[in-house]
């Protein structure tokens, strides 16, 4: 370490839904030399924080003039598409939300893409949930269904269970029992006290015999009995049950089944009959929890919401994915980080204008008649993020932005109002 260099304590990290507050970032020669607490994955998050800077494909670089010719391609589109991808700050989605109600757009995330089946079932259903520091102080018996936090939450059990001691399991790891449950290939933690093992085919069956169980049905024999007597002993035993699931079928991961959300939702409701019990979904990284509480704030609901009547309307049945295969946009107004797009929803922004304002815009795959580098949260813009549990978190950016979403945001959403808004 340099005798310039830096130390930002209490940095975020948004490499995953974990969102871990006690980063200690080194900045060294205007780059992150350390990255102190955080994970490998975190690691690749941070990076060393060098960016691009630059303005594409405008008429000007002159960015005053770039943002008047951004106004007139939005509000000249007959059918507009505002996209929040990753590593944004909440405050970036708040003005970006506003840009697609002047504009009458479609607006939406990656959510919908990713983890739209844990939100519906929660909508339809409610949800027994609990804040991650809940979790921490209370869970003595931690169900891992078909995730290892390992691969995709590196710190969540050093952080928040099973690992540390909490105010009712002073004896953190000693006093809890960790049941890994396996469906396929879908595997639970390595080291769990307990190992229940289950084909795709079978889960299902084994929820709903499972909350039939515990309903006091009498259950049939057959071959998932013993396991699912095994199991409902162990949970009804618990003192404070927390159920840990998945809840994107990110690009790395296998697909979830569409019934897992729902059907693990109405087991933790079943299990608050004889204990206590939530259910914890983990999300992925950039603050996409934050896209989801600024859209239900702003609209009602968490994503895909057309404003092209003039008020919001909830379309999840016809969320992004589907308006972009049948051809139902002109323009889009892409904002955050495209390399962290779903595959699906970079692919069939082909042929469509498309305007990209985000971290490494200017160097993205995605076909971008305009593009402007902006910087990522956390690490260039300070601002609010969301927990995995939707539990928001201050930002301090460790280094300057090449240039802030939210007030290039803002300086758009005045250009387009300036000009009479939608046309
Ligand atoms: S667990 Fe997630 S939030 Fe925490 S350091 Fe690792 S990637 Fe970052």
């Amino acid at each position: 370490m340099s005798g310039t260099a830096r130390i930002v304590e209490n940095a975020v990290c948004l490499g995953c839904g974990c969102a871990c507050d006690d980063i200690t970032v080194v900045v060294d020669g205007g780059r992150i030399t350390e990255a102190r607490n955080a994970c490998p994955l975190g690691l690749r998050w941070f990076g060393d924080g060098s960016l691009p800077g630059a303005v594409l494909g405008g008429r000007t670089t002159a960015i005053e003039d770039v943002v008047g010719e951004i106004a007139d391609a939005l509000r000249a589109a007959r059918a507009p598409l505002v996209y929040l991808a990753p590593d944004l700050t909440s405050e970036a989605q708040r003005a970006a939300v506003a840009i697609a109600d002047q504009l009458h757009a479609f607006v939406d995330g990656v959510t919908s893409a990713t983890a739209s089946a844990g939100i519906l079932a929660a909508q339809r259903r409610g949800r027994a949930g609990a804040t991650l520091g809940e979790i921490r102080n209370r869970a003595d018996v931690l169900v891992f269904w078909a995730v290892d936090p390992v691969l995709s939450y590196p710190r969540f059990q050093s952080r928040y269970a099973p690992d540390p001691a909490g105010v009712h399991v002073p004896n953190g790891r000693a006093d809890r029992t960790v049941i890994a449950v396996d469906v396929g290939s879908q595997r639970g933690p390595d080291d769990a006290d307990v190992r229940i093992q289950m084909t795709a085919e079978e889960e299902s069956l084994f929820v709903a015999s499972l909350r039939g169980y515990l309903a006091g049905r009498t259950l049939g024999g057959g071959p998932i009995l013993a396991r699912v007597t095994e199991l409902a002993s162990r949970l009804t035993r618990a003192k404070y049950a927390v159920i840990v699931t998945d809840g994107e079928s990110a690009p790395q991961a296998v697909e979830l089944p569409a019934m897992r959300a729902d059907s693990l939702i109405a087991l933790t409701q079943s299990l608050n009959a004889p204990t206590r019990a939530a259910l914890c979904t983990l999300r992925a990284g950039g603050n996409r929890n934050g896209a989801d509480t600024v859209l239900t704030w702003q609209t009602g609901f968490p994503m895909a919401v057309d404003f092209s009547r003039g008020a919001p309307r909830y379309a999840p049945e016809d969320a992004t994915l589907s308006r972009l295969a049948r051809g139902a946009f002109d323009a889009v107004l892409l904002i955050g980080a495209t390399s962290a797009l779903p595959p699906s929803v970079a692919g069939a922004l082909r042929g469509i204008r498309t305007i990209a304002i985000g971290p490494r815009a200017s160097e993205s795959a995605v076909d971008a008649s305009i593009r402007i580098d902006t910087g990522v949260a956390s690490i260039h813009e300070s601002g609010m993020a969301f927990r995995t549990d939707d539990v928001p978190l201050p930002l301090r950016a460790v280094l300057p932005t090449p240039r802030d979403t939210a007030s290039l945001l803002k300086a758009l959403g005045a250009a387009i109002a300036a000009k009479g808004g939608a046309a």
